[in-house]
Parts: structure tokens; sequence; C-alpha cells
């Protein structure tokens, strides 16, 4: 745990702390850059790559793997189902098939949020 001081009021505090205690200043890394979160986002976006730059690892695993298995079950359940359509296979194609689109909304409505904060990168950096 480091110790930072606060951007806007010089109070020393925690590294580890969502906002400053003194003053509110949410904490976030300024050496960030909202315009590379964008190209990331609109490019890489289904791969969570935007999610990995800001510091959110769990969400942009999310994102990834639920991404990864849409895209992965469509083909080989397509295959399993020509050979013998079978439901189990038929209900896990449409886990795959939600998964996929799921992940494609999440992705947009980062966009969406992205736009709406864009001069408030406080707010799509911030910890947490
Ligand atoms: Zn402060």
């Amino acid at each position: 745990m480091a110790m930072i001081y606060c951007r806007d009021c010089g109070y020393k505090h925690s590294d580890r702390a969502r906002a400053c205690p003194k003053c509110g200043r949410v904490v976030f890394d300024a050496d960030k850059s909202i315009v590379i979160y964008l190209v990331l986002l609109w490019l890489f976006g289904v791969f969570g790559a935007h999610r990995f730059y800001a510091g959110k690892v769990k969400t942009g695993l999310a994102i990834l793997i639920m991404f990864l298995f849409g895209l992965f079950s469509f083909p080989v359940l397509v295959a399993f189902a020509s050979a013998g359509a079978d439901v189990a296979a038929m209900l896990f194609m449409g886990l795959g098939l939600i998964s996929f689109f799921a992940a494609c909304i999440w992705v947009f409505i980062d966009f969406i949020v992205t736009l709406c904060n864009i001069r408030h990168p406080e707010k799509i950096f911030a910890k947490k």
C-alpha cells in the first residue's frame, strides 16, 4: 500500500482509497487516455480490451469469456446438431448465442456510457 497526494487538496492518503477522504475527489489514473480507451473499445471491445486498459480486469475477462464462449460454441454445436439434433446440444448453442449477444450489448452500453462521460474520465477510470 502506497501513500499518494490528492491532486485537488494535497491531502496524503492511501492509494487504495476510492476517493480522497478530505475533499472527496475520486482517485483515478490520470495518465490513462480516454482516446486510447475509446479506440480499444471500438476495435477490440468484445475482447474486453478497454476494460483491461482501465484496470478493470475481472469485467474485462467476463466480456472476453462470454464472447469467446458464444463464438466457439456456435460452429462446434452446429456440427454436433447436424450429426443428430440433440436437445442438450441445441440448448448449449442457445446459451452460446445468448452469451455472445450479451457480450456485444455490454460493449455497446460501455460505448454509450463512455461517450456520455467523455469529459469525466474519473467516472471511467475510477477504481473498483
Ligand atoms: Zn482531496
